[in-house]
């Protein structure tokens, strides 16, 4: 039997612990391993090296991907994929692995049901937005991530007794300002699926000034529809505070994967080995819900719609 693993969209601190545990899981039962280099468009391009078991040493701890990842346009077409399957066949591949997010699962099931071949995909993502999985491998590396960085703003802010607008990652799902929000306390977490309240925002940074509060935090998910440098200049204009913005970007995609994420990672590229070795023919994707590892047919996890967390939110008011 023969494997081939790559990692696809966005790089997310696992993905390095995901393609290790999936290649020595493999060995380990006698299956061949092809890493494949960046995603998609290696895949096409036919960038495919014979993995053992040092190709993945010394890698569990390390951010980012060693097998390089990319956004393929070629692969959104029919011809794109169907050379892809061409590929795969020739090295004589039974089962893929793919690691990514929504997208690159949405193209695992194009070219699984156009040509069969079976796919494991697994959660590689700091977004957290799949509805099938509780979580994502490096969604909580990205929050400590923000939980850090926010830690350091703070003492500025604090400094200079202003409010500051931290602008985190997530496209469509706020979980990782909701997460980082509730775990620094920040005064206000503004997600997409919550109707942006400006005068409430305002009334907190009021309210917090008037108790002697020497900083104010608020954490905007990237997907809330206000810019966040307009929605600066309307907290300065109705509170009379200076609001500063701090985006925090692709800095939160980096760094050395946390124990949790390192472990989700593991267990769901265990997961996948298995479905393959004990022959299932069926795309899924694997995740984890109430601690649980879970697989799900690909086509119907995707259709899973992720549910707000309002619970969190609600704690986080009273918290605030
Ligand atoms: P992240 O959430 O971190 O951005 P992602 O996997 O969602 O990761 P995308 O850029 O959306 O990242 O998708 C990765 C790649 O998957 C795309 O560049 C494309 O090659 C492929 N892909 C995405 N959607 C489709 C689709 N509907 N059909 C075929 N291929 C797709």
């Amino acid at each position: 039997m023969k494997i081939g693993i790559l990692t696809s969209g966005g790089d997310s601190p696992g993905m390095n612990a995901a393609i290790r545990a999936a290649t020595r899981c493999s060995l380990y039962e006698g299956i061949q391993v092809y890493g494949i280099k960046r995603g998609f468009e290696g895949l096409i391009d036919g960038e495919l090296i014979d993995f053992n078991v040092s190709s993945v040493g010394d890698i569990l701890h390390r951010g980012g991907t060693i097998l390089e990842t990319a956004r393929s346009n070629t692969f959104m077409q029919v011809e794109g994929r169907a050379k892809a399957a061409m590929i795969l066949k020739s090295f004589g591949i039974d089962a893929l692995v793919v690691i990514g997010g929504d997208g690159s699962m949405r193209g695992a099931l194009a070219l699984s049901n156009e040509h069969g071949i079976p796919v494991m995909c697994l959660p590689g993502t700091i977004d957290n937005d799949l509805g099938y999985t509780d979580y994502t491998i490096g969604f909580e590396t990205a929050v400590n991530t923000v939980v850090d960085c926010v830690s350091k703003i703070r003492d500025t802010s604090s400094s200079h007794e202003r409010t500051t607008i931290i602008e985190v990652m997530g496209r469509n799902c706020g979980d990782i300002a909701l997460y980082s929000g509730l775990a620094c306390g920040a005064e206000s977490i503004l997600v997409p699926t919550d109707e942006l309240d400006v005068p409430a925002v305002c009334k907190k940074v009021i309210m917090g000034k008037n108790r002697g509060k020497k900083h104010n935090i608020i954490m905007k998910a990237e997907g809330v529809k206000m810019d966040s440098y307009e929605l600066a200049k309307q907290i300065a204009q109705t509170t009379g505070v200076e609001a500063k913005v701090v985006i925090l970007s692709y800095l939160q995609r980096g760094g050395s994967p946390t124990a949790s994420d390192r472990i989700l990672a593991s267990r769901t590229a265990a997961k996948a080995i298995d479905l393959i070795k004990s022959g299932c023919k069926e795309s899924k994707a694997i995740g984890v819900r109430g601690g649980e590892i879970v697989d799900y047919n690909l086509e119907e996890a995707l259709s899973m719609v992720k549910q707000p967390k309002k619970d969190y939110l609600d704690l986080a008011e009273v918290l605030s």
